[in-house]
């Protein structure tokens, strides 16, 4: 048993965090420091299920923009989520970590289908669950996705894992040098001043679940880890 704060954890990857520095496709090395920083989270005790993200191959909204049918480019979508939690499962066997990958639209060779009850099952005994193809539904994201899974196998946090930012800004601290960084924040703030944290059908699924989200930034080793054991790292939102 973890004695650690969180018991349960969803742990967010956007596609951008398992692509090496060109910013695309899949970077095995990046993914298997993924791996092995979830292996430290698992020998915790802590549950892991992981959502993770297709921006790295495909993004519907960028498909639609360039004409193409919306629904058709979000299942695109769903389906380049699909590769990059294959990828993730492959490093995490690589390091010794059972894992299931559950899909939300069903493709029984690759993947078990997602079934609420049989993911929280593997993760009572040890599993890390990947959660892929998102939702299963056109227009939304796979923000919205760990929200709405978290909520489902009753996680206590959402670790939403970023790239090269440490956390929510008032504004972009890549072009605003005088950008203040938040500590906490509460959903309505999110909301209200259209902050970019996470979507707002997701941040109003986490209100309305009283799920907390820790922003953070992932390229800082063992941050996975500080962020599940409830270190002061990044942005909390939902707090008190
Ligand atoms: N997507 C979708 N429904 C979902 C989750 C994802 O249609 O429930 C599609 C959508 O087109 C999205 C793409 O999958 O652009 C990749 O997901 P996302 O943009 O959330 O990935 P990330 O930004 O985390 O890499």
């Amino acid at each position: 048993m973890s004695t650690s704060k969180y018991k349960r954890v969803v742990l967010k990857l956007s596609g951008e965090a398992l692509a090496g520095s060109q910013g695309y496709g899949i970077d095995p090395v990046v993914v298997d420091a993924i791996a092995r920083e979830i292996k430290e989270l698992r020998a915790t005790g802590i549950e892991v299920a992981v959502v993770v993200g297709g921006g790295n191959i495909w993004r519907g909204l960028s498909g639609s923009a360039k004409g193409m049918d919306r629904a058709t480019a979000d299942y695109m979508g769903m389906l380049a989520t699909v590769m990059n939690a294959l990828a993730m499962q492959d490093a995490l066997e690589h390091c010794d970590v059972d894992s299931r990958v559950q899909t939300a639209i069903e493709m029984r060779q690759v993947a078990e289908p997602y079934i609420r009850r049989k993911a929280i099952r593997h993760m009572e005994k040890g599993r890390v669950v990947v959660f892929a193809a998102g939702t299963g539904n056109p227009y939304f994201s796979t923000d919205t996705t760990a929200a709405l899974r978290a909520a489902e196998i009753e996680a206590d946090v959402i670790l939403m894992a970023k790239k090269n930012v440490d956390g929510v800004y008032d504004s972009d601290p890549r072009q605003n040098p005088n950008a203040k960084k938040f500590d906490e924040l509460a959903y309505i703030e999110v909301l209200q001043r259209g902050l970019g944290v996470m979507d707002s059908t997701a941040t109003s699924l986490c209100m309305d679940n009283k799920i907390p989200i820790i922003v953070f930034n992932m390229d800082v080793p063992g941050n996975i880890l500080k962020a599940a054991l409830g270190h002061e790292i990044g942005t909390v939102v939902g707090r008190g």
